[in-house]
C-alpha cells in the first residue's frame, strides 16, 4: 500500500535535492512501473514522463532489448575492471561505437559512472594536459552562472548554482564564472542577436582579465538544462567560437543533457557548429537503464595527455563496467535503428515545437521556447510586462509543476519556468496529449494564482 511505502521512505530515505522535512509531511509519489513515455504510480495512475526521467530516457522506458543485453552480459562477465592492462569486449565495442558517432577529431573515451564524475575527470584532465604542455600556469577553468555540471566538488564548482556553492564553501579555487546567455531574463533590453554577442564577449573579457596564459578551459552546456533550458541566441556560439579560436584555451562541451539526440544531432555542440576538445557524457548514453558516464577526448588532448608516456592517475572501479557498456550498446543500437536523432531534427522535434510555441499566447506565459526536444515556458505575473518576474520567485513554478503532476504529466519547475525534455520516441499523438495537458495545467495555475 502506498501509505506504508511512504512511511518507510520517510523513515530511511534521504532524497537528492529535496527538503526532506516537507517532503516527508506530504509523502513521496511512488513510481512502480514505466513503459514508453508513461509512468505508473503505486495507485495505478498513468503519468506522461515529460522529463524522460532526469533528461535521460531517450529510447523510452521498458525496452526489453536493453534488459536482455544486460542479462546476457551479466551471465558472461558481470564485472571486471579496466585498470592495469585489462579490458573486455563490451568496453571495446562501446568505445569504437562512440568514436564513430563523435565528430572526426574525437576518437577516445574515458569511462566513469555519471555526469558528475565525468566533470570531475575533466577538471583534472585539463589541468594535467597543460602541465604536460609545459604550461603549468594554465589552471583557471571558466564556467557560467546557472550552469550545472553535477554534484561532486568539481562538478558543483564548475557549475554556477549559487545555492550549491553556499553548501560546502565552494567553488574550489581556480574556477571563474561568467554570465549566462539568458536573453528573456537578463538581456531583453537588447535584441536577441545583440545580446548573444554581448553575452559571449563576457568570456573574452574574463580571459583578458585573468590572462590567457592562466586560463585552461571554458566549460558550458550547449543549452543550459537544469538552469532552465536557456537557449542561447543564434549569435552566441559563433562568437564564443571566434573567441576560443583566437586563444589557446580548451573547450569542454558538457553533453550530459544535450548529447545522444536531444538537440537533433548526436552531440549538442554539433548543432551549434562547435568543435570541443572534451565532451563529458552520461544520461542518454544508456538512456538511464544503468549508470554510466564518460569523457570523450579529442586527438589533441589524447596526444598531449593520454599518450604522453606517463600515467594519468585517475580512474574508477566501475570505469567501462561491462553490464553498463552492454546497456549503452543496446541503447545506441535502438537510437540508430529507429533513427531517433534524425526524428528529433526533422519530425517530432518540429512537430512539438510548433505546438509548444503556441502556448506562448497563454496569459500566464511570457516566453515559450524549444530546440530539438527540450523546451521551457516562462510563467510571468503580467503578460503586458513580460520580463518582470514574480515577487516570490519559484512559487508559481512549483504550483504549476504540482498541478501538472495532478493532471498526469511530469514537467520540471526551474524558478518560474516549466521545463520539458521528453523521450525521443514521443509519438505525434503523445505530443498532442503533452501540449493539451500543459495548456490545461496553465489554465488551472492561472486560476489559482488569480485568487
Ligand atoms: N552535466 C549536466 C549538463 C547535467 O545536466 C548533469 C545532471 O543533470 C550532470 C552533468 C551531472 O550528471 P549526474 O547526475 O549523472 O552526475
Amino acid at each position: 500500500p502506498t501509505k506504508a511505502l511512504q512511511e518507510l521512505d520517510a523513515a530511511h530515505h534521504w532524497h537528492p535535492f529535496s527538503d526532506m522535512k516537507s517532503l516527508n509531511q506530504e509523502g513521496s509519489r511512488v513510481i512502480t512501473h514505466a513503459d514508453g513515455i508513461w509512468l505508473t504510480d503505486s495507485e495505478g495512475n498513468r503519468i506522461l514522463d515529460g522529463m524522460a526521467g532526469l533528461w535521460c530516457v531517450q529510447v523510452g522506458h521498458g525496452r526489453k532489448e536493453i534488459a536482455d543485453a544486460v542479462y546476457k552480459q551479466m551471465n558472461e562477465l558481470s564485472y571486471y575492471n579496466t585498470f592495469f592492462k585489462t579490458t573486455h569486449p563490451p568496453a571495446i565495442a562501446l568505445s569504437e561505437k562512440l568514436a564513430k558517432l563523435a565528430p572526426d577529431h574525437i576518437n577516445r573515451v574515458f569511462y566513469c559512472s555519471s555526469g558528475s564524475e565525468a566533470n570531475d575527470t575533466v577538471f583534472r584532465m585539463v589541468r594535467t594536459y597543460w602541465d604536460k604542455m609545459g604550461k603549468p600556469d594554465k589552471k583557471v577553468i571558466i564556467g557560467r552562472w546557472n550552469g550545472y555540471h553535477g554534484s561532486t566538488l568539481a562538478g558543483t564548482s564548475l557549475g554556477g548554482m549559487k545555492g550549491m556553492h553556499q553548501q560546502g564553501g565552494l567553488p574550489v579555487p581556480g574556477v571563474h564564472h561568467i554570465d549566462q546567455p539568458y536573453w528573456f531574463g537578463e538581456g531583453h533590453e537588447m535584441s536577441p542577436e545583440e545580446f548573444g554577442v554581448f553575452a559571449a564577449r563576457k568570456l573574452e573579457e574574463a580571459i583578458d582579465e585573468i590572462g590567457e596564459d592562466k586560463v585552461a578551459a571554458f566549460i558550458a552546456e550547449p543549452i543550459q538544462g537544469a538552469g532552465g533550458v536557456i537557449i542561447p541566441p543564434e549569435t552566441y556560439w559563433p562568437e564564443i567560437r571566434r573567441i576560443l579560436d583566437e586563444r589557446d584555451i580548451l573547450f569542454v562541451s558538457d553533453e550530459v543533457i544535450c548529447g545522444f539526440g536531444r538537440l537533433g544531432e548526436w552531440f549538442g555542440s554539433t548543432h551549434y557548429g562547435m568543435k570541443p576538445d572534451l565532451m563529458p557524457i552520461a544520461k542518454g548514453l544508456t538512456s538511464g537503464y544503468l549508470p554510466m558516464g564518460g569523457v570523450m577526448v579529442s586527438d589533441r588532448v589524447a596526444e598531449g595527455l593520454m599518450l604522453s608516456g606517463e600515467e594519468f592517475y585517475h580512474g574508477y572501479t566501475y570505469s567501462g563496467h561491462p553490464a553498463c557498456a552492454a546497456a549503452a550498446l543496446a541503447n545506441l543500437e535502438i537510437i540508430e535503428r529507429e533513427g531517433l536523432v534524425e526524428r528529433v531534427k526533422t519530425d517530432i522535434g518540429p512537430y512539438l515545437k510548433e505546438r509548444w510555441l503556441k502556448l506562448g499566447d497563454h496569459p500566464l506565459i511570457g516566453e515559450a521556447r524549444m530546440t530539438g526536444l527540450v523546451g521551457a515556458l516562462e510563467l510571468v505575473p503580467d503578460k503586458k510586462n513580460p520580463h518582470r518576474p514574480f515577487k516570490d520567485v519559484g512559487t508559481a513554478g512549483t504550483i504549476c509543476r504540482d498541478i501538472s503532476f495532478g493532471n498526469g504529466m511530469v514537467m520540471r519547475a526551474v524558478r518560474d519556468s516549466l521545463i520539458i525534455s521528453p523521450p525521443l520516441v514521443l509519438t505525434h499523438e503523445e505530443a498532442d496529449i503533452l501540449v493539451k495537458t500543459a495548456e490545461k495545467t496553465l489554465d488551472e495555475t492561472y486560476q489559482v494564482l488569480k485568487r
